[in-house]
């Protein structure tokens, strides 16, 4: 069974077509890194997916059921989800705010502890949460939407205001969830360092789906060069010339990906190379190349659409 499923799913809020006809399925312990610019269509997915709201036309199915039927109350409690720009009652301490929502998901108290360690909060959670930093907020927003182990993770921007060892931390806390079985939804605009802990991408661009696939997919797909850069005094092969520019760092040159080992095999042993640095294309490279060959480069309006 996947555990999400949606079906031509289309959404529209008062004549604006948030989603045309997406279709996704996810399997148990998949990570998939939702993407889009803004306005794209990505919170109206989660929102969907919780059943917070319907579709206007298709199917979600989620553990197999109708998010937004009311017998679907057991499936919310396996649902973990933090909201993009959370915000919390500041007068209540951390684990005040973490055992309330442990009761609003009837879940024991006991667990919030260990909670608010694992994110670590363990020496603020005694303080209000009017006295924490945008990135202690942040992390009491993860230790919220871990109550309860849940089987599927929805996140909206997770790692927005957390510092570079909180962000390891919290994906390398996604790791651990999915070799348990959870499975995860990351919508995010910081695509930088994503790439390694997804197993697909989706990229929505004004409500359709562009691209789909694991990083390596989206690389055959988008076609985009490998990129070499050489440094010292070297002469390149004839046949390689025409791919090469020189610049103040050394020599740059592109070649297709399926090219890449046999040009490395031809570099590795010229005289008077002293170093070589090949660039695959990142995500980020493949997200601005799927945005930009829908004719989607000026997305500016979408959010006000
Ligand atoms: P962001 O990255 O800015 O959070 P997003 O990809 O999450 O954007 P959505 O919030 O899903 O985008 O919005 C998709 C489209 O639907 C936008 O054009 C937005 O203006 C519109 N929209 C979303 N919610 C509503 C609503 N309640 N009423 C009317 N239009 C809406």
């Amino acid at each position: 069974m996947n555990i999400v499923e949606l079906q031509q799913v289309e959404k529209s809020y008062q004549g604006v077509t948030a989603l045309h006809q997406l279709d996704l399925k996810l399997q148990q312990g998949e990570v998939l890194g939702l993407f889009g610019h803004n306005g794209a269509g990505k919170t109206t997915t989660i929102k969907l997916i919780l059943g917070l709201i319907g579709a206007t036309a298709g199917q979600v199915k989620v553990f197999g059921e109708d998010p937004t039927q009311s017998e679907a109350r057991n499936l919310r409690r396996q649902l973990g989800f933090l909201q993009e720009n959370v915000s919390f009652y500041d007068q209540l301490t951390g684990l005040e705010v973490l055992q309330y929502f442990a009761r609003l998901k009837g879940v024991s108290k006991k667990s919030c502890l260990s909670l608010l360690e694992q994110v670590g909060l363990s020496q603020a959670g005694h303080r209000r949460v009017k006295t924490y930093s945008k990135g202690m907020r942040q992390r009491l927003g993860l230790a919220q939407a871990l109550l309860g182990e849940p089987k599927l993770l929805l996140l909206d921007e997770p790692t927005v205001g957390l510092d570079p060892i909180a962000t390891q931390d919290f994906y390398r806390r996604i790791e651990q969830l999915k070799a348990q079985g959870c499975t995860a939804i990351l919508c995010s605009h910081v695509l930088p360092g994503v790439e390694k802990y997804i197993d697909r991408a989706l990229i929505l661009g004004r409500g359709k789906l562009l691209a789909e696939g694991s990083v390596n997919d989206l690389r055959h797909q988008a076609d985009l060069p490998a990129t070499f850069h050489l440094q010292g005094n070297l002469t390149l092969p004839d046949h390689l010339v025409p791919h090469a520019q020189q610049d103040e760092t050394g020599t740059r040159m592109e070649v297709a990906l399926q090219d890449k080992m046999s040009t490395m095999q031809q570099l590795i042993g010229l005289p008077g190379l002293e170093n070589m640095d090949v660039h695959l294309p990142s995500l980020e490279d493949l997200y601005t190349h799927f945005i930009e060959s829908h004719g989607q480069h000026d997305v500016r309006q979408e959010a006000i659409r």
